[in-house]
């Protein structure tokens, strides 16, 4: 493996560690991007990488986004993230989960773990058993912060959609705008419900055809095969699927004037920003639209550590400062000419003194 301060990806990391434990056969690396807002925080991801410098580059990019994403979500966290190392064909055991707990809460709250690929709900619960630095647990209540943050994601994908209307196509209202919505699941699923309350027009699309026929026969919408919605003709397109679809292939395939959705590195390389502005589509970035499940389950993490009672509204106050957010970097984007991804990344480094 190469050594880690020579990674493309590694950005001055505050500390990248190692953790093997014999016993119960665990190999992981916990990587803490910045603490300058507070303790990093971000998932654990379970994978079987091919080679572990690929799970090297994953914990320093992931991490590094998590800085960004938590640092423009206003929250008072910084960025962290884990990956366990799977071996091919050997499943996940509690024993590997509690070496990799313990190893967690040496780390005395400098790091804050949560679920991610590979991960469930029941291994976070476990891990919890064994340390107090894990967010994104079951919460009862339907007044809590915290649970599924699905909902929450979209809350702020919708509000962020509207946002992008209202700044590229001059419209106060959603009603009859048409919006291209790639994979209808816990995420895309609840943006297509809450624009089809406004009476957005809909084009829904999802590898699980059913899935998306499902839903489009309950919201009255139409749907597309899956290699065809980003040709779809319309106002916005929304990702809520894959991450790196907007490459060369994807952008000049695009016949919309905004790209706003909830997947995960939706830009596959650096130039494809530049390149989705230089088309004339308004891009929201997608860490910042998509940060609603983030802000619920670091509140509910804030309000279990600190012992204070932790409401929705407060989780929802916060998700409606997202639109905000976004106006201010296409307002700079239009300003300085440098595109919206490239602004949001400079607005985070600066958040986190870098
Ligand atoms: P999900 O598994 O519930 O839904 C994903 C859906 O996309 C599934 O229905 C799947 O069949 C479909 N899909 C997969 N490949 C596809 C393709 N090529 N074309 C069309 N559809 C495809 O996942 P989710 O929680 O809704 O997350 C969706 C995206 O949002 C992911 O990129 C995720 O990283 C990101 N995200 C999720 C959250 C959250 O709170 N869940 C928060 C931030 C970001």
């Amino acid at each position: 493996m190469t050594a880690f301060w020579t990674e493309a990806d590694f950005d001055d990391h505050e500390l990248v560690e190692v953790v093997r434990d014999a016993k119960s056969g665990l190999t992981a690396i916990i990587a803490l991007h910045s603490t300058h807002l507070g303790p990093g925080a971000g998932g654990t991801r379970f994978w079987h990488y091919a080679e572990p410098a690929d799970a090297m580059r994953d914990a320093l990019r992931l991490s590094r986004g998590m800085s960004y994403k938590n640092a423009m979500a206003g929250l008072p966290m910084g960025g962290g993230k884990a990956v366990i190392l799977a071996k091919k064909d050997t499943a996940k055991t509690p024993e590997m989960l509690a070496a990799f707990a313990d190893a967690v809460e040496r780390l005395n709250g400098q790091y804050v773990t949560a679920e991610d690929v590979g991960i469930s709900e029941a291994d976070m619960a476990a891990v919890a058993q064994r340390t107090q630095y894990v967010s994104g647990l079951p919460v009862e209540g339907e007044d809590a912060a915290g649970g599924d943050p699905g909902p929450f994601t979209a809350l702020g994908i919708f509000l962020g959609i509207k946002a992008a209307v209202r700044y590229k196509l001059g419209k106060d209202s959603i009603e009859g705008v048409h919006v291209a919505l790639q994979g209808t699941g816990s995420v895309g699923g609840g943006v297509a419900r809450l624009l089809a309350r406004d009476g957005a027009r809909l084009t829904l699309s999802d590898i699980d055809a059913g899935r998306a026929e499902a839903l489009a026969a309950e919201l009255g919408a139409e749907t597309a095969a899956a290699d065809a919605i980003m040709s779809v003709s319309c106002d916005v397109f929304s990702p809520n699927a894959l991450g790196a679809i907007l490459d060369d292939e994807g952008i000049a395939r695009l016949d919309c004037q905004i790209v706003a959705g909830g997947a995960n590195n939706q830009i596959k390389r650096p130039e494809h920003g530049p390149m989705l502005a230089e088309r004339g589509i308004l891009y929201a970035p997608d860490y910042v639209i998509n940060a609603g499940g983030i802000i619920s389950v670091t509140l509910e993490y804030l309000c279990r550590r600190d012992k204070a009672p932790c409401d929705i509204n407060e989780v929802r106050k916060r998700i409606a400062l997202i639109p905000g957010r976004l106006e201010q970097i296409w307002q700079e984007s239009d300003r300085s000419g440098v595109s919206p991804d490239q602004v949001a990344d400079r607005m985070a480094q600066e958040l986190i003194g870098r």
